[in-house]
């Protein structure tokens, strides 16, 4: 493995001044801060430090995009690092990713030889990741790729915590194998956090564990309110893109003219986009669906550093969508939205779930689902899989739809059915989904309760 191809680089963020922030938190902001300076009197000059492998795309640099300038306007000094490593290194990650949520995948063993070729990256990275630790500081681990350098942060004397944003209620002989695997590096983490208490389950935490759900960002391009003539020009503009190579789908420039039904996703197998497929053919057949699209959109994959198999998923989407029956595959669009500037694409995300008459995750696993949080802060209905966070997002017939992970084909289609011909129905589910989104998942719950937490576990 080439020295160069394994780094660490800090992420700069814009930071934001204290009515930014008094913005964002509302109305929790003085006690924020006064929560905030209890810790800082216990941490003292100990920095909190961040690492996880992308930048852009997908749940995880969402949370640290929000968060990491708000914790340092409120006076806990925070950073984010980047962890960059060679593409074998994301298939072992993604080997580990599919492990956790229990499903086998990908052709890599969890072996003796894969353990070497995950260690290596944190040995060469080492030195790198020494440049912006010090001994005492708090370093949060994001997910499987980063905790192997726990062994190394613990020696040097900071606290360690694994923060892990995947997982599954289930256990079987896949987690136990991403147990085994990565047993040895947890044995050098000083507290966990997980999304759900049920995640905890197939780990045997040795330590202190803490359930925190995560929280989106109000005030972001992703999730601010947008005039009407804002949302129209973002639309054109998708419309106006050529379709992606590979694809048959048209973008006929009318696209958001009719009302339409959307998933916004990675291109990963557990999204279930190949199933997505086949309810959106079933759903395009009914009377009450004639006006309708169906759209999923996601990343350009080559902009989501970590995760190797996007380029695949998306192929078999594409072959799929080609077998789709005309008109039917007129109807069906995927989108690949730009990442070349990250804040854009968010307006872009931000326009699509705001129009959608119905948004849909027909995930077959998920850590929480932070695409469900953020349809449910634009009160729009959601029908999604009764998976991972997405259950405590989501009551059933309140503020959404859920459906059972084994329900017959057809289940999601009559869901989304019924909403789309019943306006007041979905308007409603909507708006209970925003108030449950406003009570729980917003960055002032979110920041308490990781003060709180690291208030409680990291020692004076
Ligand atoms: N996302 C995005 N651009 C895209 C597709 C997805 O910004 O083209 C974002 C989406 O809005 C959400 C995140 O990626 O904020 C996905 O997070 P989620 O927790 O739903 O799933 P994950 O990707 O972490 O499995």
């Amino acid at each position: 493995m080439h020295s160069e191809s394994c780094d660490v680089t800090q992420i700069s963020l814009t930071s934001l001044t204290t009515d930014h922030v008094r913005l964002r938190l509302g109305t929790s902001f003085d006690e924020l801060s006064s929560e905030a300076a209890t810790l800082k009197k216990r941490i003292g000059k100990r920095r909190v430090v961040n690492i996880h492998t992308t930048a852009h795309g997908g749940g995880v640099s969402e949370i640290l995009k929000a968060n990491v300038p708000m914790l340092n306007t409120l006076g806990i000094e925070t950073s984010w690092l980047l962890l960059s490593a060679p593409p074998v290194f994301f298939q072992v990650v993604k080997r580990l990713y599919h492990a956790v949520y229990g499903r086998p995948g990908g052709g890599i063993p969890l072996d003796e030889s894969t353990r070497h070729l995950y260690e290596e990256v944190f040995h060469i990275a080492l030195p790198k990741l020494m440049a912006h630790v010090r001994e005492g500081d708090i370093v949060i681990l994001h997910d499987p790729q980063t905790l192997g350098f726990a062994p190394a942060l613990r020696e040097l004397g900071a606290y360690v915590v694994w923060r892990l944003h995947l997982g599954t209620d289930t256990p079987n002989t896949e987690t136990e194998l991403a147990r085994n695997f990565l047993g040895p590096y947890l044995d050098h983490v000083d507290a966990s956090v997980v999304l759900c208490p049920e995640f905890a389950a197939s780990w045997n935490f040795q330590m202190p564990v803490e359930a925190i759900p995560p929280s989106i960002d109000p005030r972001s391009a992703k999730n601010l309110m947008l005039d009407e003539e804002h949302v129209d020009a973002l639309l054109d503009e998708l419309a106006q893109q050529r379709p992606p190579e590979g694809s048959a789908a048209t973008l006929a420039p009318d696209l958001f003219q009719r009302r339409y039904v959307l998933q916004v996703s990675r291109w990963d197998r557990a999204k279930g986009i190949s199933g997505l497929l086949g309810e959106f053919s079933l759903l395009a057949k009914r009377p009450g669906s004639r006006d309708v699209d169906f759209i999923i959109a996601g990343p350009a994959p080559h902009a989501v550093a970590d995760d190797p198999e996007g380029n695949e998923i998306l192929a078999e989407t594409f072959r799929i969508h080609t077998s789709l029956p005309m008109p039917i595959r007129d109807r069906v669009k995927v989108l690949l939205l730009p990442m070349d500037y990250p804040e854009h694409n968010a307006f872009l995300v931000n326009a699509l779930q705001r129009r959608a008459s119905v948004i849909v995750q027909n995930s077959s696993a998920e850590g929480f689902g932070l695409s469900v949080t953020e349809a449910m802060w634009k009160a729009r209905p959601v029908v999604a899989r009764r998976v991972g966070g997405i259950r405590c997002q989501i009551v059933d017939g309140e503020s959404g739809i859920l459906i059972a992970q084994d329900a017959p084909e057809g289940t999601l289609a009559s869901a989304i059915s019924s909403l789309l011909e019943d306006p007041c129905a979905a308007h409603a589910l909507g708006q209970q989904a925003r108030c449950r989104v406003e009570e729980r998942f917003l960055p002032d719950t979110h920041l308490s309760r990781i003060i709180s937490f690291l208030s409680r576990t990291v020692p004076a």
